[in-house]
Order: C-alpha cells, then sequence, then structure tokens
C-alpha cells in the first residue's frame, strides 16, 4: 500500500484488499460473526455459531453509509465494494436498501458473496437486482452431498436453491460468478458431480470458479483437492466457463515447472514492482500460469501484493 491506500478497518467496512477474484476489493460486512444458513466443512471463518434462514435487521444500517462516506474519499480507485465477511449477507433484510445506498456514495461496482441458499426468497431476487456482479457458491445438487459438504440448517433443500438460481439467472443482467468448492472424498463422487454439472448447465453463469480448501477447515480431517482433481471436474463439465482458481502454496502443484521462469520472476519483481499484465507482457506466460508461480513465492513470503495508485502490483518482501 501507498501512504494514500493505508487498509480500513471500521466496524463494517474493511479494505481496500487485493482480491483474486475482485481486484481491488473494499469489504463490507453486514452480518454478526458467523451467522449462517449453512456450517461448511471448509469454512475458513470457523465453525457457524448461529445457523439460521431467518432474515432480520442486525443494526442501524445507516452505520455502514456513515462508515463509507469517512472512508471512500480517501480511496483513489475499487475495483469493487464487495459485501462479503464471515456470515451470509443476504440474512440481513437491509440489503436492498444498502446496495442502494452505497450506489448514491460510489460509482465503484457493487459485488455480493453469498452461499446462494435464499436465492429461493423473490425479495432476496430482487434485492440483488441492485448488484454489478453476485458471486453465489453451490458445492453439491445432490441432497446428501449438500447435507455432507455444506451442514444447512433445516428446512433448506438444494433442489429449491439450485431453482432459485435458475430464477435468478432468468431475472438479473448483471454477472454471476458461481464458485465450487470441490473437497477430495466429500463431494467429489462421479454421481455427485454430474448432478452438479447439470445443475450449473441450468444455471448458466457467467463464470463457475472451482476452488478448494487454502486455509485451515473449521472440521478438522477435510482434505483439499489438488489440480489433477479439479482439472478433471473441468473436462467433465467441458460445456461451462469454468477456471481453477485454488491457490498453489508448492512447486510440485505447478505442471511443467520452470525454476528459470520462477527465478526470472523473482529477479524481475526485485528490481522493481509489477502487475500481472506487466510480467505477462515480460515473459509472454498465461496469467493463470504467472498466478501459480507467484502463489508459491507469496507463501514463502518472498514476494506480495500491493495496492499502489489503483493498481495491484507484486513487490518483494
Ligand atoms: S456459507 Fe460461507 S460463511 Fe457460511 S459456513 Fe459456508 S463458507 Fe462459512
Amino acid at each position: 500500500m501507498t501512504r494514500n491506500e493505508k487498509p480500513h478497518q471500521t466496524r463494517h467496512v474493511f479494505g481496500p484488499v487485493p482480491s483474486r477474484r475482485l481486484g481491488i476489493s473494499l469489504g463490507v460486512d453486514i452480518i454478526p460473526f458467523k451467522t449462517c444458513s449453512l456450517d461448511c466443512l471448509y469454512c475458513e471463518c470457523g465453525r457457524t455459531t448461529l445457523r439460521t434462514i431467518e432474515r432480520q435487521s442486525f443494526f442501524p444500517p445507516r452505520r455502514v453509509l456513515d462508515e463509507l462516506q469517512a472512508i471512500l474519499p480517501g480511496i483513489p480507485h475499487l475495483d469493487f465494494i464487495t459485501f462479503s465477511g464471515s456470515g451470509e449477507p443476504t440474512l440481513n433484510s437491509d440489503l436492498g436498501w444498502l446496495i442502494g445506498g452505497i450506489r448514491g456514495l460510489s460509482t465503484a461496482p457493487i459485488a455480493v458473496l453469498t452461499n446462494g441458499t435464499l436465492l429461493s426468497r423473490a425479495d432476496v431476487r430482487r434485492e440483488l437486482l441492485g448488484a454489478d456482479v453476485v458471486l453465489p457458491s453451490l458445492d453439491a445438487a445432490l441432497a446428501a452431498g449438500f447435507a455432507r459438504i455444506n451442514q444447512p440448517a433445516p428446512g433448506l433443500d438444494v433442489g429449491c436453491i439450485v431453482a432459485g438460481m435458475e430464477a435468478f439467472r432468468r431475472e438479473y443482467a448483471g454477472k454471476i460468478w458461481l464458485e465450487v468448492f470441490i473437497l477430495k472424498g466429500v463431494n467429489d463422487g462421479e454421481a455427485d458431480i454430474a448432478a452438479l454439472g447439470a445443475a450449473l448447465c441450468r444455471i448458466r453463469p457467467d463464470k463457475v470458479q472451482l476452488n478448494t480448501l487454502d486455509r485451515p477447515p473449521a472440521y478438522p480431517g477435510v482434505e483439499s483437492a489438488d489440480f489433477a482433481l479439479l482439472e478433471s471436474v473441468r473436462r467433465n463439465w467441458s460445456g461451462l466457463p469454468v477456471e481453477i482458481i485454488k491457490r498453489a502454496g508448492r512447486r510440485e502443484e505447478i505442471p511443467a515447472f520452470s525454476s528459470n521462469l520462477e527465478n526470472s520472476l523473482l529477479n524481475t519483481i526485485r528490481r522493481r514492482p509489477l502487475t500481472i499484465d506487466d510480467l505477462r507482457t515480460l515473459t509472454g506466460k498465461s496469467e493463470e500460469d504467472l498466478r501459480r508461480y507467484l502463489e508459491v513465492l507469496e507463501t514463502e513470503k518472498k514476494v506480495k501484493p500491493v495496492i499502489e495508485g489503483g493498481r495491484i502490483f507484486y513487490t518483494s518482501v
């Protein structure tokens, strides 16, 4: 970060942070810690403390707009203002009001990360129409798999959730980037993948983003999927716009790893901070390839992403 671009942390607003999926993103958290309709095995925020499907107004929503109003003038560029955090944002019944309020404060696009469970409700779908990008998640389309990986609140039915996502696709003109989390031995069976692929074909998201565990999960014994498994899921869903967003943590995970390329990236970044686009021009490699090298170097604390002048640069540590 430059001196002008310090991250902020107030009660509800945090960042901006460099985000893999959303670029420079300012987070808005409107849910009490771990209040969620699911209790996913892989949740990186820990176990759900209040599992509910009841929407409510958790606090005076004006507070969020006041915080944003105070922070936004000091931030020169944002790719997104993002509803995210450690709970399910659609449980907040002020969501629609807040999206409208943020529109009045900033021209930055608005994104909503959601587990998608409440998309079966017409009021939730209507409120989300005001966002530019909605990023739902869906990890299973069969009831047994849904129960295993997501441990839903009583009353949730995965068939209704998928139907809600299909309805939202018909009603919503913005982008839908749907994330699928794959866990080894939990939702990667042949029938699970086939049913999920069929559901995704009906939902027609603009992107399907395949991910897996990257940080310690809420429940022990949960195993992440390796790149080979994710590639095989991608091959199974060949008619869908699938991208793999799993982070590479080890060199062995990089196909045809080249130490020459790694050294050249490190030496170039040591001389001056560079963006992914700069590195693509310099090396001729794809963004996906470069990200894997950078993620390994980040894990080893040799490089880090920083926000400067409204762009994300990789700099040496
Ligand atoms: S939906 Fe998100 S916040 Fe809720 S338990 Fe799952 S990963 Fe955690």
